[in-house]
């Protein structure tokens, strides 16, 4: 079966084509990237309508063949950008006439992690944007074993970043500028299986202080403002904590359900140190640990094809009037049908 998945929640608009016969996805994306600030709705839309139908042609051209389903992401995400590519995928699953699979985009991030690794039933932390939260399977759905009480873990790392005056994405540029950096404390914030980064992230800007107009520029690790702490110690011991706090859950998460297998999802995965902490937390519980690859973790496509290929193999397909898109559709309202039915 050959799918191709299209991908529009937010900054990425991406098209993919995944094989199930060579196990193959090629993926073809377009990153919205901001002028300044962060992600605005309107400017991120008018991307998904300039990208998405390029993105698609390529990822058409590549597969040179028969396509049997189109799978889009129907949420969570930005509805302007949603709409956009959710209109794409009806259009194109209706000229191509196959059939058309909503896929939740967070269950997609947890799932190519259980594909890639070949894990049965792992504990998935989603690390993202716009989302924190740990996912296990219970009673034909995966449930939300704990998630943020506030902002998303990459939107938290943007907007202290934002601060600086850097560009977007910045949780790059932490992890570049921590290189050099010492402790210092900052607030740390779980309670129960829940988390907190807000309190974090001011705590943060109040240690940098305020950054002159002239040094605040691009991410580089040099700058230290009249007052306050150097930025490379703020973004190192930022990152200390973020991580720990998101470490410490997905340990209370396999403790709680007794799995020992760990999944990461979601583009700030990219981070070194938070594989790190993940994969000494793991093996120092006898766990193991996976993290998908790069193109995998961050917003992509390839994961919306994967999904969609197993989703349309179980016969988990939706009728055009039945595939409004879901800008708050939480993982834990998807039923998962696809697991009893694991060829592909
Ligand atoms: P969601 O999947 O919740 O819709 P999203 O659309 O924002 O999330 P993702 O690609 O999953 O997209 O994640 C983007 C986030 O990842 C940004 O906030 C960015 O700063 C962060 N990020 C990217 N690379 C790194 C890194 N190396 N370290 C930390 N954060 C990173």
């Amino acid at each position: 079966m050959r799918v191709l998945g299209v991908e529009g929640t937010a900054w990425c608009a991406s098209a993919a084509v995944h094989d199930t016969e060579t196990d193959e996805t090629f993926i073809e994306s377009d990153a919205y990237e901001p002028d300044s600030g962060g992600i605005h709705p309107r400017e991120a839309a008018e991307h998904m309508g300039d990208a998405i139908p390029r993105v698609i042609e390529t990822a058409l051209q590549r597969a040179d063949g028969e396509i049997d389903a189109v799978a889009f992401s129907k949420g969570p995400g930005l509805g302007p950008c949603l709409r956009v590519a959710g209109t794409a995928a009806r259009a194109l699953a209706g000229t191509l006439d196959v059939p058309l699979v909503g896929v939740n985009h967070m269950v997609a991030h947890l799932e190519i992690g259980r594909h890639e690794s070949g894990f049965d039933s792992p504990v998935c932390l989603n690390a993202s944007g716009a989302n924190a939260h740990l996912l296990g399977f219970h009673d034909g759905r995966y449930r939300v074993l704990g998630e943020t009480m506030d902002t998303g873990v990459g939107n938290a790392i943007d907007k202290f970043t934002r601060h600086l005056g850097w560009s977007h994405p910045g949780g790059p540029k932490v992890e570049e500028a921590a290189k050099g950096g010492e402790y210092v404390d900052l607030p740390y914030v779980v309670k129960g299986m829940d988390f907190s980064f807000s309190g974090l992230m001011s705590a943060a800007k109040d240690a940098v202080g305020d950054v002159p107009a002239s040094e605040a520029s691009g991410g580089q690790s040099e700058h230290r403002s009249d007052d306050g702490e150097a930025v490379e110690n703020v973004c190192f011991s930022l990152q200390e904590h973020v991580f720990a706090m998101l470490t410490e859950v997905s340990e209370r998460a396999l403790s709680l359900t007794g799995s020992d297998e760990l999944v990461l999802g979601g583009g700030v995965g990219q981070n070194a140190r938070l594989r790190e902490m993940l994969a000494e937390m793991c093996e120092q519980r006898g766990a193991e640990f996976y993290a998908p690859e790069p193109r995998f973790l961050r917003d992509n496509a390839g994961m919306i094809a994967v999904l969609g290929a197993k989703m349309a193999a179980a016969g988990d397909t939706i009728e055009i009037a039945d595939s409004a898109i879901d800008p708050d559709f939480r993982p834990d309202e998807v039923p998962v049908t696809w697991r009893d039915n694991e060829s592909v």
